[in-house]
């Protein structure tokens, strides 16, 4: 009965040392709400509150706003009187009043992607109220500011009108600010805030016609809808989609009661995290700010101070401040508040033990004692990822298959990205330094707002700071910088989380967004200039600066080679030329899963013989021009062969519609005429011939093959002389000759028996053998069915999940950009199925073809080569399915690696 009680509940409780919730129930309570109650089970000072689950959220957007607070209102009511007892405080009472705040929060940290409203319950009679009993009118009146001001924002709509516009209440704020000759938000006398509260709520009349709520019922009422839309909020929707959360997640809402961190010099907020977000180093850090609330530190409204003292010494140096100015103005958490320091010192190594991961922390300081509000598993760069991870198994904390598990495979991507060469940084021209917010070499061209960073193929975006609404053009840009806030700021965080280079807080750059300028010092700098950031120094570099590849080492390497001590499938890759083959092979690759032999074609002193090929007209012509391709395409085997040094090479015999190797163009085929020495007119018509109404359902694959024999003759003859070859020099090579779009088992024997015949003949010519085999791709749907009979023919099966998605959604991927989008954005699919593999429906097909191929030859080879083999999700797949292999691009490898090895140890717990 208990049980169905608590299945029902859509409200859960925490505070004073216990909780309704713990840290797994992070899809009904959100990741803030769990850790929340999580915190509180385990000792840590939280302020009481409680948190209305997902589930609620859901119900809102299906039922509507009245049917959800109907059905919450009781377990509300009762849990806000919970927060009463504990606090001895009540909640819209002038004399001794509670004060609320109202957090969003999802299953995974949104940082700053939707709402927050914090001193819910203020009024014109609270305010007083609050005021007596503190004996601190300035710290009241600042609260009320603060309340009026966000809830104006987030609950009332009250925001800047268009980019170029500030937000109205900075307007108004600046106004003040100018008129009494001050900078700070902290240096408002009581009268200026009751100026300002005045103004706030005057100006959201004017703009929404309603006066402000005074009622605390209405306001708390008020803010949970808001929270509950902002997950529908433009801002949250772009997040979502970015990472593939689904909509139906929904967040929770936290409702929680203040603690003040803006109640004077014994007060103060600020973030923290257990290692360094940037580079993994194994130091305790971050930033807070005296006499602030909530957001302050991470807006950059005023320069936050480090937590501790090693942090302040390192940033004074990088801001270029001396000791004594930082000791009088910034000093650490750590020299001011020496024991809540160790205190949060404590706290810190508690939970990072606790959650056995790095953890990203908010606290206040009200009037000398320490409140924690969030802990979370922090963001951080790839490569921080990489070395805490590591670290933590030197530590003894993880073991090596937590380590696996604790690395997110997309982020590995980062570490395999350029950085700036060595030589040319000596040569650079620093103009200025910031703060090594996120580490990484960006090179691009200055735009000062986010909305036009697609303007240019790289650019970096340059602003004074930046917030959740510059999230799309932060994700475009090559990298970010900014004039102010800390290493805690939004840009900071964000581009952590994104693995994007970002300098913030350069305090010597001017900005001027009306004229489109960056001014350091003498020299100005426009919109479109090229400027080059180096996110691990801070180095703020004139100009364009090369780049170099990265290297697989370090920690990365270690990784790696604890991934392949787990990992059960393989990864091989997808190469088209001996260059490819060495990148992949030196990102760990197993073989080539895919060589695909037109591009070899497409190069241009060979597309001119392929034409010959294409247009002639009998069969004498079209062997003369591929007797003159052979030697070109057995040279380039050879160097693939030679890179891959005996490991398995998979090459497809030419597969794609003729039509694309024919000129289109007038130009192009005036000289082809005249090179072949024919018409204009005759190549006209050939081309007009080739020409299909469905190219990719058309004329391609084994077809081309099967009405031309010839071409399949001359690429096995071209592959397997080459491996003679290689077998002379003493190099061992491995070739595995793949028939592509086979649909019918007489296709592929006709195409076998071509093979198996003109390999007899070399091997007679010369003499001499060598080993290979012949397989088939899988990618048309009747292949899967009729998998079991070819599967007696051929020996290996590799999927082609691009063709075998296009074939079974009836998609044409040339066309998809059509609909694809309007369908992701209804729902209709909750993803591009040519990126993530379709594991209901493609997936479910590719496996009965494994399941039928093995059923006759139980050690089938079997592997996947689309562009899903570098996807994690469809790794993962494939890897249940049971295959051998994934083949994926080069960049790809360790990504593919990771996730076979994440696999194997998610099927043996
Ligand atoms: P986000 O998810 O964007 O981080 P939060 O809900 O964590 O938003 O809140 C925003 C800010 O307000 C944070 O700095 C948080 O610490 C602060 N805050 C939230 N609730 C309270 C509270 N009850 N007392 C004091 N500060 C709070
Ligand atoms: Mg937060
Ligand atoms: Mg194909």
């Amino acid at each position: 009965m208990e049980v169905l009680e608590k299945l029902k509940a859509r409200v859960y409780r925490f505070g004073s040392e216990s909780a309704d919730g713990n840290r797994t129930m992070k899809n009904l309570l959100g990741g803030k709400g769990a850790n929340l109650a999580e915190m509180s089970s385990i000792g840590i000072p939280v302020p009481p509150g409680f948190t209305i689950t997902t589930e609620v959220c859901t119900e809102y957007n299906v039922l509507g706003e009245q049917a959800v607070l109907d059905m919450i209102k009781e377990e509300v009511e009762s849990s806000i009187s919970n927060i009463e007892t504990i606090m001895g405080t009540t909640f819209g009472d002038e004399a001794n009043p509670l004060l609320i705040s109202v957090r969003s929060g999802a299953r995974v940290s949104m940082p700053g992607m939707m709402d927050t409203v914090l001193n819910i319950g203020m009024n014109d009679e609270v305010v007083l109220g609050l005021a007596m009993k503190t004996k601190n009118e300035q710290f009241a009146w600042d609260s009320y500011r603060r309340f009026i001001q966000m809830y104006g924002g987030v609950v009332l709509g009250m925001k800047p009108a268009s980019k170029e516009d500030i937000d109205p209440f900075e307007e108004i704020m600046e106004h003040l600010k100018e008129k009494r000759g001050i900078q700070l938000d902290t240096e408002f006398t009581i009268q200026d805030l009751k100026d300002l509260v005045y103004d706030f709520k005057e100006a959201i009349k004017k703009r929404t016609g309603h006066d402000f709520p005074s009622n605390p019922w209405d306001q708390l009422w008020g803010a949970i809808i808001a929270v509950f839309n902002s997950w529908n909020g433009e801002r949250a929707v772009y997040y979502r989609n970015m990472h593939g959360y689904p909509a139906d997640w929904g967040t929770a809402v936290n409702v929680q009661a203040m603690v003040y961190g803006n109640m004077g010099n014994n007060s103060g907020t600020g973030v923290c995290f257990t290692r360094d977000a940037g580079t993994g180093e194994n130091v305790f850090n971050g930033e807070y700010l005296i006499n602030a609330q909530g957001e302050d530190v991470v807006a950059g409204v005023r320069t936050p101070q480090q937590i501790t003292k090693l942090g302040s010494l390192r940033w004074a140096e990088l801001a270029k401040i001396d000791e004594e100015d930082r000791v009088e103005n910034y000093p650490s958490l750590e020299e001011l508040m020496p024991s809540i320091f160790e205190e949060l010192n404590t706290y810190q190594d508690i939970l990072e033990k606790h959650y056995r991961d790095m953890q990203d922390m908010e606290f206040t300081i009200q009037d000398g004692k320490l409140w924690i509000l969030q802990t979370r598993n922090g963001k951080r760069t790839g490569a921080a990822m990489v070395k805490i991870a590591m670290d933590l198994l030197k530590e003894g904390m993880i073991d090596e298959k937590e380590v696996l598990l604790l690395i997110e495979a997309n982020k590995l991507d980062e570490l395999l990205h350029p950085i700036f060469d060595p030589d040319a940084l000596k040569r650079a021209h620093v103009i200025a330094q910031g703060l090594p917010a996120s580490p990484g070499a960006a090179t691009g061209k200055i735009v000062f707002f986010a909305d036009e960073a697609k303007k240019y193929k790289n650019s970096i975006l340059v602003r004074i700071e930046t917030s959740p609404e510059d999230l799309e053009g932060m994700n475009i840009a090559k990298g970010i910088l900014t004039a102010r806030g800390g290493m805690t700021s939004h840009a900071a965080v964000v581009a952590r989380g994104m693995g994007k280079c970002c300098i913030s807080g350069a305090g010597a750059l001017k900005i001027n967004y009306k004229t489109r300028t960056l001014t350091v010092g003498k020299h100005e700098y426009h919109e479109g200039d090229w400027i080059s950031l180096n996110g691990s120094t801070g180095n703020i570099i004139e100009g364009k600066v090369d780049t170099i590849e990265p290297e697989l080492s370090g920690e990365f390497a270690e990784v790696m080679a604890l991934a392949d001590k787990y990992a059960v499938m393989q990864v091989r890759t997808n190469a088209d030329s001996p260059k490819d083959a060495k990148i992949a092979r030196s990102f760990g690759a197993k073989g080539i899963g895919l060589t695909r032999t037109e591009h070899m074609f497409f190069e241009v002193d060979r597309i001119k013989v392929m034409r010959e090929m294409i247009l002639a007209d009998t069969l004498k012509g079209r062997k003369q021009a591929l007797e003159e391709l052979l030697p070109m395409q057995r040279a380039d085997f050879e160097g693939i062969f030679e890179a891959m040094a005996g490991l398995p090479v998979t090459i497809r015999l030419l597969d794609p519609p003729l039509h694309e190797f024919v000129p289109h163009q007038l130009e192009t085929q005036r000289s082809l005429a005249e090179d072949l020495h024919i018409s204009l007119e005759a190549v006209k018509i050939k081309v007009a011939e080739l020409e299909e109404f469905n190219p990719m359902l058309g004329h391609r694959g084994c077809r081309l093959g099967n009405t031309y024999p010839e071409i399949t003759e001359m690429q096995t003859r071209a592959i397997i002389e080459a491996a003679l070859k290689l077998k002379e020099r003493g190099i061992p090579c491995n070739p595995e000759i793949m028939v592509p779009l086979v649909g019918t088992v007489k296709e592929f024997e006709l195409q076998e028996e071509i093979i198996r015949t003109t390999a007899n003949s070399i091997f007679e010519e010369r003499q001499d053998t060598v080993e290979y085999l012949v397989g088939t791709m899988i990618e048309i749907p009747r292949a899967a069915i009729m998998a079991d009979l070819i599967a007696e023919k051929a020996d290996f099966f590799s999927f082609g999940t691009n063709d075998l998605t296009q074939m079974t959604f009836g998609y044409s991927r040339d066309d998809a950009g059509k609909f694809l989008p309007v369908y992701l954005e209804k729902g209709i699919l909750k993803a591009d199925p040519f990126e993530v593999l379709d594991q209901a429906g493609v997936g479910q097909i590719v496996k009965m073809g494994t399941e039928r191929g093995r059923r006759v030859k139980p050690n089938l080879k079997v592997g996947i080569c689309g562009e899903h083999g570098g996807e994690p999700s469809s790794v993962e797949f494939c890897y249940n399915v049971g295959m051998n292999y994934v083949s994926c691009s080069p960049y790809r490898i360790p990504i593919a690696r990771l996730v076979s090895a994440q696999a194997a140890i998610k099927a043996t717990v």
